[in-house]
């Protein structure tokens, strides 16, 4: 819709139109109060006001009657319209706005901010061609599964959903959700499939949430999402609002249950050679225990990958002490929860599942049992400074 860079002319020829228009222009600093006197003689001289008006191309509005707008300008209605003035019509009680020439010049804008000032709906006849909406796309982190320890911004981002996008089990653990949200659950691993769909919705206007559990930029759908996003040339999945909420994540909530073990440096690592070459892991795991590093393990073991986590563990028995603490953290947050304290000489693969997240002690991790028999474990925040010189 076209600017109107000219403040339009306001015509009147009654009391009662003069009323109107001081009102129009009182509220709008960009119409120019002009108002006809009343009598017969200023009836005309308004006539041809309008007329110049209209024939220099620029913007008027009359207080008065359609039909007689209509036929003040019928002489001047020929092949030239396109580049005449726009037209509104405001009835002198200000109580209809008809923009009558120059819908697409600016007269249906016009109409429509007097209309908003009147209290009244302009009467728009033009169709606006219907541009489509962009969606949004929110990867949101679910935390370990506890209603209480997702982020309000989670909530609401689910609230607000028109689909619903993930692994089954996460979208159960999200819900319950209402009728008219759409569950696209799935079962599969693919979770680049998983992404491009949400996209391909969004960009059809609509709100998706992907959910992950924990945080969903840990190994998780947030990367699956840009990385769909990077190889898509696709303006229309550009223009789609993307957002990603944190969430907790496994190896928070189990440190969070046990004490503080992640209280000093600390990293994650993914055992899963799915999505990268095992020597790399174990170069990984090797230089993290070497740095001292707390190392929380994620995807320790599962059917298909059964002998990964017991030469994890030898890499890492090779550099640690037999005594170091290590924190199996099954389900957290869920209703199965475990979670106990091992160490690493003592830790049998056998114990350990893909629904579980363990987490080694660095050489200063320690671990206590309260008198009740609770069991702690802490990582200092500082370490043993070295005896100092004299
Ligand atoms: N995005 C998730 C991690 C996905 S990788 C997060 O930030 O937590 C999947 C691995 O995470 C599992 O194999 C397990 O090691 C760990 N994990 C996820 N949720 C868990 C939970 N509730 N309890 C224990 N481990 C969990």
């Amino acid at each position: 819709m076209e600017r109107i860079e000219q403040g339009p002319l306001l015509l009147a020829t009654s009391a009662r139109g003069r009323v109107t228009a001081g009102r129009i222009a009182a509220a709008c600093d960009e119409i120019n109060p002009h108002p006809c006197a009343f009598s017969t003689e200023a009836e005309q001289g308004c006539d041809e006001a309008l007329r110049a008006s209209y024939r220099a191309g620029l913007p008027c509005v009359v207080l008065g009657e359609v039909g007689a707008v209509a036929v003040t300008l019928a002489p001047l209605l020929d092949a030239r319209g396109d580049h005449a003035g726009a037209v509104v019509v405001v009835a002198e009680d200000g109580s209809a706005v008809v923009p009558l020439l120059g819908a697409a010049r600016g007269a249906d804008a016009l109409a429509e901010r007097i209309a908003e000032v009147l209290g009244v709906r302009a009467a728009i006849t033009a169709v606006e061609p219907s541009r489509p909406r962009p969606g949004r796309l929110a990867v949101v982190g679910l935390g370990p599964g506890a209603h209480a320890l997702m982020a309000p911004a989670a909530r609401l981002e689910l609230d607000r959903a028109q689909d619903i996008i993930g692994y089954n089990t996460y979208v159960e653990m999200a819900g319950p959700f209402r009728p008219d949200q759409v569950i696209h659950g799935s079962d599969n691993r693919c979770e680049m499939d998983r992404a491009r769909a949400a996209f391909a919705l969004a960009a059809e206007g609509r709100h998706v949430v992907v959910v992950s559990s924990g945080d969903p930029g840990v190994f998780a759908m947030a990367t699956a999402v840009l990385e769909a996003l990077d190889e898509h040339a696709e303006p229309a999945w550009h223009a789609v609002e993307l957002a990603v909420v944190p969430g907790i994540s496994a190896a928070q909530a189990a440190a969070a249950r046990i004490g503080a073990p992640l209280g000093h440096d600390f990293c994650i690592l993914s055992l899963s050679d799915n999505l990268k070459p095992w020597s790399q892991i174990v170069h990984r795991l090797e230089l993290a225990a070497r740095a001292d590093l707390v190392i929380a393990c994620y995807n320790p073991i599962s059917r298909a990958r059964p002998w990964q986590l017991g030469e994890a563990l030898t890499v890492l028995r090779g550099v640690r002490d037999a005594d170091t603490p290590v924190v199996l953290g099954r389900d957290v947050g869920r209703p199965a929860e475990r979670v106990r304290v091992t160490t690493l000489g003592a830790l049998d693969p056998q114990e350990v599942d893909m629904r579980t997240v363990v987490i080694v002690g660095s050489s200063q991790t320690r671990h206590f049992s309260a008198p009740e028999g609770r069991d702690w474990v802490y990582t200092p925040r500082w370490y043993p400074q070295p005896a100092e010189q004299d």
